[in-house]
């Protein structure tokens, strides 16, 4: 074989591995995994205490909208109590916390103010040195999100009264979806809900994220080395043997940034980053359906966008050197297929993972700027 040729093959042989493992795994999910049925004992009438943790950092603008959204769900209020973990807001979110609660009497309260901001990690774990001892449930919940439907702390409840459960997280619609964001979204809600069905999901979100209290004291809190707390914590809980699942009906409304998306999105990229190295020891350790999961997802965030750049690099040097006609086709239809939006979104996405991986070198982003939504 000529050295064009040789270049040739290996960049498209790069190129079907980079798409084809993510569509053999979606096809997979979607036509084996999401028929099944969830296998959850599910209990309407089991009402555990639960202890909602909302993180706050400079959220003045949206800290009320999120308390009165809490405050409409149907769930005994003494059964409830919210704990607002602020770290140095300095827009005096705290202050209006304090007149919330004033205004809401009937809700179990507490506002814990943080001197200096180290972190969201850090704030939920001084958060749970406030939670009561009887609670059995903790709900992370972000400010900037809202729970669809009054029954949601209902149904995420219900769920722990299957013993197997260890950690459950909602599907997320971006707020006024729309463009990439809503696209993203669609298929992965996808992949969430039938990885949840197999066994779990090593991806969880920061709109709710109920935890058994036992098992995050196992697990010794929350991480404060990396940014993706929420889905790290469900992977150790779903390492332990527990399912961390997503399901399909309990979902939130996720304020998007108005300005500096590509930055939002690469900040969040480098959090998964972060969580998949860090548990890349642990993969071998995995039980058996979660392993699989596990070991897609790593390489889906860690190694598959690598593979694409590999490609598309290769099938330029093949241009420039040796004028190669198979590769100048096939790199054209890479280009072209651009107008169509899935594929749009897909490869917006391992750009924000290359980046992400790379701006890792540097910076974690463990306290990140405050973006307007
Ligand atoms: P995004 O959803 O990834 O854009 O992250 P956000 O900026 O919305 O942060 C998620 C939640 O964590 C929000 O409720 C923030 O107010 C909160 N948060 C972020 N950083 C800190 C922090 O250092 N301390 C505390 N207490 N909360 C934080
Ligand atoms: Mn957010």
């Amino acid at each position: 074989m000529e050295l064009y040729t040789l270049i040739d093959f290996v960049a498209l042989a790069l190129a079907a591995i980079h798409f084809g493992v993510p569509l053999i795994y979606y096809s997979y999910l979607k036509r084996v995994a999401l028929p099944r049925p969830w296998n959850v004992r599910a209990d309407s009438s089991f009402l555990p205490k639960v202890s909602i943790i909302i993180p706050t950092y400079n959220e003045a603008q949206l800290i009320t909208r999120k308390l009165d959204n809490i405050h409409r769900q149907n769930y005994p209020k003494d059964k409830v109590e919210i704990i607002i973990i602020d770290s140095a807001s300095t827009d005096g979110t705290p202050d209006l916390v304090k007149k919330w609660g004033k205004e809401h009497p009937d809700t179990r309260f507490k506002l814990i103010v943080e001197p200096i901001r180290r972190g969201k990690g850090w704030a939920l774990n001084e958060a749970l040195k406030h939670v009561s001892i009887d609670s059995e449930i903790i709900i992370v919940t972000d400010v900037d999100s809202w729970w669809c439907d009054p029954d949601t702390l209902r149904k995420a409840a219900s769920m722990f009264a299957d013993p197997t459960i260890g950690a459950v997280s909602c599907i997320k619609i971006p707020e006024g979806a729309r463009g990439i964001e809503a696209s993203y979204r669609n298929y992965y809600n996808i992949v969430r809900i039938g990885e949840s069905k197999l066994w779990s999901t090593p991806i969880f979100h920061g709109e709710l994220a109920a935890f058994r209290k036992k098992l995050i004291e196992e697990i010794g809190g929350f991480p404060t080395d990396i940014g993706a707390d929420d889905s790290h914590t469900a992977t150790l809980i779903a390492l332990k043997g527990y399912r961390s699942i997503i399901h399909d009906s309990i979902t939130c409304i996720e304020a998007v940034p108005r300005k500096r998306y590509f930055q939002w999105r690469v900040r969040r990229a480098q959090h998964l980053i972060q969580h998949f190295t860090k548990t890349l020891q642990e993969i071998r350790k995995a039980p058996k359906e979660f392993r699989k999961i596990l070991i897609a997802e790593t390489f889906l965030h860690l190694l598959n966008p690598w593979i694409l750049l590999t490609s598309t690099i290769l099938f330029i040097t093949s241009i420039v050197l040796t004028q190669s006609l198979t590769a100048t086709a096939l790199l054209t239809i890479g280009v072209a297929l651009l107008t169509i939006k899935p594929y749009r979104t897909w490869i917006a996405q391992q750009i924000h993972l290359i980046v992400a991986s790379i701006r890792n070198l540097w910076t974690k982003e463990i306290a990140w700027s405050k973006q307007t939504k």
